[in-house]
Order: C-alpha cells, then structure tokens, then sequence
C-alpha cells in the first residue's frame, strides 16, 4: 500500500510551518508499514496520474498572485480529482485558492480553482491567534490563525468545524474551513496535523481507499504524545 501526495507549491505556499504536516503524513503512514511518496508540484510541472492525496499550505498575498496563472492551468485537474473523491487538506491561502476567488485589501483579484463553492475578501484587520474548533468528524481541534482574508461558504459546502475559541472563516458566523467530498479547506496552522493525527488518518485512510477501490482501515497508533500535545495547545488556546 502506497500514499502518493501531491505536495503543491511547497516553495511559494508553505507559511507557519505547514509543510510540518507533509512530514506529519509520511510519520504516520510509515509507522504503518505503508510506503509514502511526496511530489512537490511547481509551476509548468506534470501531475502524475497515481496521486492519491493533495496537500496545499498558506501563503503572502503576493504568493497567491506568482501561483495563480499556473494555478487555473492545473484547476481542471484538480477538479477533477476531489470530485473522483482524492482526499485533500488545504490551507489557509491554497484553502482561499480551493474556493472561487481571494479578493486582497488593496482590491486585487486573485482567481481560484471554482473546487470549493466559497469566497474570500480581505477585510481591515489580520484574524491572528490560537484557534480551537469543534468539528462533527474530529472533535475539538487546534491550531493557530493568521489571515486577513474573510471567507462566506457557498451551496454544497459545509465548514469545517464551529470555532471555540478564534475566529476561523470571518470572524462572524462561528464557521471555520470547510468541506466537500475528502477534501478539507481550514484556516489552521500550526501544522494542524501532529496535535490532531485523527486528521492525518482520515487522509491517509482515504487515499488507500481511493487507489484501492474498496474501503480500507487504518490500524490504531499509541498517540499518547499527540494527545499532550493536543491537550496541552487546547489549554493555552482558552486561557490566553
Ligand atoms: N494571504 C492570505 C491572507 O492573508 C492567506 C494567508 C495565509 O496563508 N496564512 O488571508
């Protein structure tokens, strides 16, 4: 059993330590005995035909716009494979760039790839700070939050999870990230992934489970680290 990630933009979108959860993946699949192979995608590169998981990371405004061009190249693509059902974690400014469009403060258009029906405006101040969210799929998870973009779902996506402490999407309706089919768009940092492994299972379980045609489960780890450290982060997340 293999784990082909697409890794996209690792140079251009990898703010806040994202790429902690390209590792994250690799740790957890490798403990299993599953073999992991990581293509980093950079512009004009080809998409192997094999991938069985996406991962995108944040990024500056200005990184948004050096990607965008390539970008709607490969958006049919990409489409095309969250609606085959590959799984997908997108942050922050790929999660922005999943959706239809990221609008920056000075009025800047930076086109999306239409996957995720959501949009996203700048507004007047960063949403920065820790973050815990309360999701239906992974219970309580934390990360951290820094963007200026404010995000609005769309028919045909739901969030992510319901934001506990934070502000998560804008700051306004309580939602945070979103989701549609394996895919999940989130605003967390942190790496999200090695405080909330929960996360990285469903990913890696998924992506066995697309290539393989039938359903696949994952054997359990002894995450007892991963729960301090969980724990711990939540604690500091709702007392500061
Ligand atoms: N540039 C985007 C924003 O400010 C995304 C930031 C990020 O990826 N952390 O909202």
């Amino acid at each position: 059993m293999k784990i082909k990630i697409l890794h996209l933009y690792p140079k251009e979108m990898n703010l806040y330590g994202d790429r902690g959860n390209i590792l994250a993946l690799e740790k957890r699949a490798t403990w299993r005995g599953i073999k992991v192979e990581v293509v980093p995608y950079e512009p004009g590169a080809k998409i192997p035909s094999d991938i069985n998981l996406i991962f995108g990371g944040g990024g500056q405004d200005s990184s948004q716009s050096l990607i965008e061009k390539d970008l709607q190249k490969i958006a049919p693509r990409l489409k095309e494979l969250i609606e085959n059902g590959v799984p997908a974690l997108t942050i922050c400014g790929l999660y922005q760039l999943f959706g239809n469009f990221f609008e920056t403060k000075d009025g800047d258009r930076i086109e999306g790839t239409h996957i995720l029906n959501l949009s996203t405006k700048a507004g007047e101040e960063r949403l920065i700070g820790n973050i815990v969210i309360d999701s239906l799929e992974f219970g309580e998870i934390v990360g951290y939050e820094n963007h200026s973009g404010l995000t609005s779902l769309g028919e045909g996506v739901v969030a992510f999870g319901n934001t506990i402490v934070g502000f998560g999407n804008n700051g306004e309706d309580k939602t945070e990230g979103a989701r549609y089919k394996n895919c999940i768009g989130t605003y967390l940092h942190g790496p999200i992934l090695p405080k909330n492994p929960a996360i990285a299972d469903f990913l890696i379980e998924r992506a066995l489970s697309f290539s393989a045609g039938k359903e696949i489960e994952l054997e359990k780890l002894d995450d007892g680290i991963e729960a301090l450290a969980h724990e711990s982060a939540v604690a500091r997340a709702k007392t500061t």
